[in-house]
């Protein structure tokens, strides 16, 4: 049996480390380069920690409170839970919702797509503006291409988002962000309106946002202006002209015809929104293209919808976190800081951003790093919701929602007599919203090909007086399909029944851990009375639930909320060792008294 001469191991390395705290608060997750902060360590440390104890992690990977905490203890830093870390995760950050007050609002220039059938001139129509005002000697020479310009027409800028065609623009709309506040619809005046215009047409309309025509390549002989405008009418596009309340505009990206009418127009149409943010607070926005350069790395266009971007940022872009150590304008000139509607390249993120990715600026790069992990985190939970079959906790909520209008059931049962049984009394579980289907019922063992059955028709499997086969319980488990087992046919039908009517309370019993005896009573100022205890059996931990026994007697029921080993906070502390234990609210303890250990498991 071991006793004292088993001396902590692990604390003479703890205090090695000169600037080591000796209580740590460690959030529910975190990056082991955080935990390593935390501790006052290197990454490293903690990376050799955790391959100890048989998990491989990176530097930037997230890791949960439980192995956080571990190695914090084996390094001699007491772990505890940290709630007040959690009160000040930036939630607000992370949504992307700015409470700008009216006062603080300024006019922003217009941020146009062009959209269009494929030929009609779309791509000719944006270079076409776009040299035209260098022409013009307004936006000096353009030394490289990124996805979105800006011209200035009558002294007010507008923004050209240089990626046509309503694939990107209605690829955006679906990732939340609507970028566009004026469409430009070409229609070449020699084709007409074609599928794809009629297509851009719904897209716009679908995202409300206001639209002007432009009937291009009216420099051809068979132009057609006003065909277009009677087809349009066709489409319910009703031109100012027949009396409707759209803009249309003949140009020809060819000769820059009406170009500056275009631009007029768009001022116009823009005015009308009056368009405005406030330049005033840390910015957000949308990426509008990204690429991976062989040369640069990954480079992103951004336009700002609101607040004013700065040089040093730390910004979040879907989940990518960084900090902006070199920005661009539309020109390649290397900018400070830039403003609302301004498209903007940037250069230094680690990965590479999804067009139609939201972007905001944070506090600082931790911050930053903080609320990426989260969106992981949320991102694979939703995932895994999403994969998630039927299960009889969830069955309520799923028919609520109305994702759920058969509840799909798989019955094995030792003779068949029952099997049928329980099938046309479960099926008159029916009702008028979820119909019970059972779609398979045997006698035998639940094996694999019922788990695959259950799993392709989202159903779950009812065993009825009888096993599930070890490697079909392996496979349920892998792939979510609930198995449950019953021996008396209206505690099935109950289950069933009350699932879906979404009063199904999960039963759980306890299971005992291990036992310690108080074997010594010591006092502390802090903690009042701690017990010196022997493990008898199994193995003790911090946090686990605890009853006390004094001869047949439970006197309290409570919670174990300090462990130690001599004076080092340990987690668990395994049979035949001696520990101190304190618990919470209840320090009257007596020699002999024995403390049993246990955990709540869960039996239906
Ligand atoms: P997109 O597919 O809509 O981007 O169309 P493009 O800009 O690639 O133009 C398709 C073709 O039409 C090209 O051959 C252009 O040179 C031609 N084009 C575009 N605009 C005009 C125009 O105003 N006049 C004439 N004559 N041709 C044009």
């Amino acid at each position: 049996m071991t006793t004292q001469s088993s001396a902590p191991r692990t604390r003479s390395e703890g205090k090695s480390a000169p600037r080591r705290p000796r209580t740590v608060a460690i959030p529910q997750a975190l990056t082991v380069r955080e935990l390593a902060d935390l501790i006052g360590t290197t990454p490293i440390e903690v990376i050799k920690r955790l391959m100890t104890n048989g998990v491989m992690a990176a530097q930037n990977q997230s890791i949960d409170y439980d192995t956080a905490a571990i190695v914090a203890s084996d390094m001699g830093v007491e772990p505890t839970e940290a709630e007040a870390a959690k009160a000040t995760e930036p939630e607000a950050e992370e949504e992307e919702v700015f409470d700008d007050p009216p006062e603080s609002l300024v006019s922003r220039p217009a941020v146009v797509t062009v959209l269009g059938h494929v030929d009609h001139g779309k791509t000719s129509l944006l270079d076409a503006i776009r040299t035209s005002r260098v022409a013009a000697g307004e936006a000096g020479g353009i030394t490289q291409h990124i996805g979105a310009y800006q011209v200035s027409r009558d002294e007010k800028l507008i923004t050209f988002i240089d990626t046509p065609g309503h694939a990107a623009f209605t690829a955006m709309r679906a990732r939340g962000a609507q970028v566009t506040d004026v469409a430009i619809v070409v229609v070449a005046a020699d084709d007409g309106v074609m599928p794809q215009t009629i297509e851009a047409i719904n897209h716009v309309r679908a995202a409300d946002v206001p639209m002007i025509i432009a009937i291009n390549k009216v420099d051809l002989p068979q132009a057609n202006p006003d065909r277009v405008k009677t087809q349009l009418t066709e489409h319910n596009v009703i031109v100012e002209e027949y009396g409707g309340d759209v803009v249309c505009v003949p140009v020809s990206a060819q000769t820059h015809e009406g170009l500056e009418d275009l631009l007029e127009s768009v001022n116009l149409v823009a005015e009308i929104q009056e368009l405005k943010a406030n330049p005033n607070r840390e910015a957000n926005g949308v990426v509008i293209e990204a690429e991976l350069s062989p040369t640069r790395g990954s480079t992103a266009t951004f336009l700002i919808q609101g607040g004013t971007l700065r040089h040093g940022d730390a910004i979040v872009v879907g989940e990518i976190s960084g900090k902006i150590k070199a920005m661009f304008d539309y020109q390649g000139n290397r900018i400070k800081e830039a403003g609302p509607s301004t498209p903007v390249e940037l250069i230094g993120l680690e990965s590479v951003p999804v067009a139609g990715d939201r972007f905001r600026v944070v506090k600082d790069e931790k911050t930053a790093r903080q609320i990426v992990e989260r969106r992981k985190r949320a991102r694979e939970d939703q995932e895994q919701k999403d994969h998630a079959h039927v299960n009889l906790d969830t069955l309520f909520n799923e028919i609520s929602r109305g994702n759920l209008k058969e509840l799909i059931v798989i019955i094995k049962a030792d003779v068949q007599g029952s099997a049928e049984a329980l099938r046309s009394s479960l099926e008159q579980l029916s009702t008028s919203e979820v119909r019970v289907k059972v779609i398979h019922t045997a006698t035998g063992p639940v094996s694999d090909s019922d788990v695959m059955l259950a799993e392709a028709s989202n159903g779950i499997i009812i065993a009825f007086n009888t096993r599930i086969d070890p490697s079909a319980k392996k496979q349920a488990e892998t792939v979510g399909v609930e198995i449950r087992t019953y021996n008396i046919i209206y505690q099935a039908l109950e289950a069933v029944e009350q699932a879906m009517q979404g009063m199904y309370e999960p039963v759980y019993e306890p299971r005992v851990d291990g036992h310690a005896e108080v074997r010594q009573l010591f006092k502390s100022s802090r903690l009042g009375n701690i017990a010196g205890c022997q493990v008898l059996d199994g193995s003790v931990r911090r946090g686990s639930l605890v009853r006390v026994l004094r001869g047949n007697e439970e006197i309290a029921k409570t919670k174990c909320d300090g462990l130690k080993r001599f004076q080092d906070d340990v987690r668990e502390v395994q049979t035949g060792y001696e520990c101190g234990i304190t618990l919470s609210d209840f320090d009257k303890f007596e020699l002999g008294d024995v403390i049993e250990f246990y955990h709540q498991e869960r039996v239906n």
